[in-house]
């Protein structure tokens, strides 16, 4: 996180205090910043230098359109999984030449949209989307470009539900069948089968079981170039992990994995495709969120928040670990171990349990760091709090890139029928 640091004792995303936007745009907030999601695409597009690669953005992992244009700019593609996040791509200016579906669940409209803008790619990951994807094709009298989604039964080592490539997970087609699968799929007129796609899961934080699946693949394209098929391209995937802790060891650097790549799928004269999404954008967003009351009971002292679990989801969901910093540096004396919680009634309210922490008073700013992927996206209004804003900074300057709605545009969602007096 090399550009949010203290400057003369005050958090900056940046050359941007915090305190200031927090002043203008209220709290809780996420923060973004330009330098770190370019420095993250630079060194991970960087890896594979003099390779045939596409890098595309996994928009899921954060989809502000902001965002996505940055990321646009820098020459990404995106990694889609709806007709949502189709609609974002496209409004933030990322060809459909670079746009990749992926994704269990495609509904027809989705397809529809998708084979109409033209996306580079369906990633299909069962026999009733094959033959779902073909007959909208064929309506439409297109033909519709796919890789197949393989699991490769494979232990990715991580969370067990951001894990997706062992043969229990609801992901991808099993490798073993993948070559009648395949046969299958060119029988169908409105199927032009052009790669194989693998995604074993997210936060990977030890290269071999990437290594094994790409093993895999490589496998795979020799035996169904063998059987006919013309296999053009390999999507990899992403799920490239990053440091949550300040403690963690260093996870693989993209230059590690680019070895992988190289040495797995590096000769078959293929165009490579990666969807990475946390890797980006993970490191380069916090919310901040401020103080609302200090209570002591005895037992344990928790800072209740005026950030929650539907602004940020990943402690409750996933019990993950996130580093919360005190917006005005501590002086490191006086620490205390402090529970840092959300006002929402539900004990998984909860960021962090026993923290060392400075003194804490209310009106106090803290940033919960790390919180630029799978944050905002994941967001809800539950309890009838306003969807977080999020907030872009570059250099000196800051711009808010999603506001936060008032009470009456959110009622103004709802109704109520005639029936009702
Ligand atoms: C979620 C997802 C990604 C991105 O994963 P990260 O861990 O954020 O890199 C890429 N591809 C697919 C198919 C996904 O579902």
């Amino acid at each position: 996180m090399h550009h949010f640091n203290y400057v003369g004792g005050v958090l900056h995303v940046e050359d941007m205090p915090v305190p200031e936007m927090a002043e203008q745009v209220g709290t809780p907030f996420y923060c973004y910043s330009t330098a770190t999601l370019t420095r993250h695409f630079t060194v991970f597009s960087g890896a594979f230098d003099g390779m045939d690669t596409v890098v595309c953005y996994s928009v899921k992992a954060n989809s502000n359109i902001a965002v996505l244009r940055t990321l646009a700019s820098l020459g990404s593609g995106a990694d889609i999984v709806s007709g949502g996040e189709l609609a974002r791509a496209m409004k933030a200016g990322i060809p459909a030449s670079k746009i990749v579906f992926s994704g269990v669940g495609k509904t027809e409209d989705e397809m529809r949209a998708a084979l109409a803008a033209g996306v580079l790619q369906f990633n299909v990951e069962s026999e009733p989307e094959l033959e779902l994807l073909n007959q909208v094709a064929v309506d439409m009298v297109l033909e519709a470009p796919v890789a197949l989604r393989i699991n490769p039964d494979v232990d990715a080592k991580t969370h067990e539900k951001i894990a997706t490539g062992k043969s229990e997970n609801k992901f991808g087609l099993p490798w073993t069948q993948a070559r009648d699968i395949y046969a299958r799929a060119a029988a169908l007129p409105g199927i032009r089968i052009e790669g194989v796609d693998v995604h074993i899961g997210s936060q990977l934080t030890d290269l071999q079981p990437l290594e094994d699946a790409f093993v895999r693949v490589a496998e795979l394209v020799s035996l169904l170039r063998e059987d006919g098929h013309n296999i053009t391209r390999v999507d990899l995937g992403g799920g490239l992990g990053i440091p949550y802790h300040p403690e963690d060891p260093e996870p693989p650097h993209p230059d590690a994995y680019a070895d992988v790549v190289r040495r797995t799928v590096g000769d078959l004269g293929c165009q490579i495709v990666f969807e990475p999404g946390r890797m980006i954008a993970g490191n380069a967003g916090i919310m901040v969120t401020r103080v609302v009351y200090v209570k002591e009971t005895g037992e344990r002292t928790f800072a209740i928040l005026d950030g929650a679990m539907n602004d940020l989801a990943r402690p409750s969901l996933y019990g993950s670990y996130h580093h919360i910093q005190p917006v005005k540096e501590d002086a490191g004396d006086d620490m205390q171990l402090v529970d840092f919680v959300g006002p929402v009634c539900e004990t998984g309210d909860t960021f962090a349990t026993s923290r060392e922490s400075g003194p804490l008073q209310a009106g106090d700013l803290v940033a919960i760091m790390s919180a630029g992927a799978y944050g905002a996206v994941m967001a809800s209004s539950y309890n009838t709090r306003p969807l977080t804003p999020e907030v872009l900074v570059k250099d000196d300057q800051f711009a808010v890139v999603r506001r936060r709605p008032d009470y009456e545009e959110i009622l103004a969602q709802e109704s109520i029928p005639n029936w009702v007096d």
